[in-house]
């Protein structure tokens, strides 16, 4: 049982415990270990906006480049008032993960900006987000760390953000960012990609469990980009899914909700349509209202939180009823609830496995802007599916073969690739005699 019950005091913190505990599972070289408790690198940045009625705000952002061993730093940006350091430190070590356990060429990075974009107007929206590129200067590029899409940010914010990067170097640099639009060298696929791959993920663990999809409840916490997307497969699959929110509160409904009729509501309400979630998924009619703590508690099969980190903590942990929580979003459980579910029986399929299909085809999206090339639908899907299928029995067999649970399984999958690659650069054993 955890010492205490209070959420961890810091993010990053928390996610090096983690780290810590799963390296000593797998017995992984200790300066491995060492190398990724540090950054490669971080950027502060201010960018000062102009705003509609011609006063001047200043808004912090970050960009951490966490390792790039593997190659270049991959990882989102965020437009959020909670973003602090130490959460884009987290996001990045956690971008370092995921592409190692999936294995794709990318090292892990993130950034962010505090600021609550529903205060801002789409033009104060753009301004900013071209400011952030301006000032992330040759930070970010093709070769060194490629943003994409995170919370309250989308396509459309990719496109400014190329268009600026493009702008200011005389060329068309598409590959610089993922999550764009099409039309501007996008990936088909890619906006439902972080939703399909942990529906990929799910199905394997469905195959394995033996689950009737129509005796399957599942609960959504969040319903943008990635929370949407799983929803409306799974609801496709004939799961009912009985409760979904977002960051005004939820609703659920015993016999299942009709989740592609709640995302058309949801979107026609919202005004700013393309830019980020507006309208709330509780003006929906015909079910019950909920808040996004008794979600959490709900008596489901599947809980699937997909908003934001530390949602499920050391103190509402034991209140989780589900049998499987599948980790959309990037850290939703601190290392103490952690503890509390495995002691509950709780199976936790971790976010660097569950989200990993948002990253997979932001590479697919890179690898084609290089090429020259733009894959049809079904081309991105079948490889996200052999990605997904293929890292999530490598996870359920790993965990089963070690009496492990799942995060540490993943984590060590993870660290062993880290450590051939930094062992490949130089090990004490290549210095000393001994
Ligand atoms: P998004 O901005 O599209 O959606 C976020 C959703 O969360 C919205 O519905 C919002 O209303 C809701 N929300 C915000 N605060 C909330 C709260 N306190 N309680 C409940 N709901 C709340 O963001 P997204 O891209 O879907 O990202 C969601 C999560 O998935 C994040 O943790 C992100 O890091 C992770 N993720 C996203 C991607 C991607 O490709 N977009 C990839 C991997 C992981």
């Amino acid at each position: 049982m955890p010492e205490e019950s209070s959420p961890p005091e810091d993010v990053f913190t928390d996610v090096l415990r983690t780290l810590g505990r799963a390296a000593e599972a797998g017995g992984i070289d200790t300066e491995v270990v060492e190398r990724l408790r540090h950054p490669r690198s971080i950027l502060q940045v201010a960018i000062p906006v102009r705003l509609d009625d011609g006063s001047l705000r200043t808004f912090d952002g970050y960009r951490v480049r966490h390792d790039d061993t593997r190659g270049p730093g991959k990882g989102g940006i965020r437009f959020h008032p909670d973003v602090s350091l130490s959460q884009v430190k987290a996001l990045a070590l956690w971008m370092t993960l995921k592409c190692a356990l999936v294995d794709i060429p990318f090292g892990g990075a993130k950034g962010g900006v505090v600021v609550d974009p529903k205060e801002l107007s789409p033009l104060e929206l753009e301004r900013l987000s071209r400011g952030f590129v301006v000032a992330l200067g040759d930070f970010v590029g093709p070769d060194t760390d490629i943003p994409a899409p995170d919370v309250y940010t989308n396509e459309m914010v990719m496109g400014w953000m190329v268009d600026e990067y493009s702008r200011a170097r005389g060329r068309r640099v598409p590959a610089m960012i993922t999550g764009k639009p099409i039309a501007l060298g996008g990936s088909q696929g890619r906006d439902q990609a972080t939703g399909r791959g942990a529906y990929e993920a799910i199905t394997v663990v469905a195959e394995r469990e033996g689950w009737e999809p129509g005796a399957t409840t599942v609960a959504v916490q969040g319903f943008g980009n990635a929370g949407r997307s799983v929803a409306r497969l799974l609801h496709a699959d004939g799961y009912r899914v009985v409760a979904v929110s977002d960051s005004r509160g939820g609703i659920c409904a015993a016999d299942g909700l009709d989740i592609p009729v709640i995302a058309d509501q949801k979107a026609e309400r919202r005004e700013l349509d393309a830019v980020y979630c507006d309208g709330a998924v509780g003006d929906t009619e015909g079910a019950d209202q909920i808040t996004n703590e008794d979600l959490l508690a709900l008596d489901v099969d599947v809980l699937i939180p997909a908003a934001l980190e530390g949602v499920i903590t050391g103190d509402n942990a034991k209140a989780i009823r589900a049998d499987w929580v599948v980790e959309v979003a990037n850290g939703p459980t601190t290392s103490q609830a952690d503890t509390v579910l495995a002691d509950q029986g709780v199976r936790v399929l971790p976010d660097i496995l569950a989200n990993a299909g948002g990253v997979t085809v932001s590479y697919f999206e890179w690898v084609q802007n290089r090429q020259g090339l733009a894959w049809p639908l079904d081309e991105v899907e079948g490889r996200l599916r052999d990605v997904m299928r293929r890292s999530t029995e490598a996870v359920l067999d790993h965990a089963e073969d070690h009496d492990v649970d799942l995060r540490t399984a993943a984590y060590v999958l993870a660290l062993r690739r880290l450590e051939e690659a930094i062992s490949a650069t130089g090990t004490k054993a290549d210095f000393t005699s001994a």
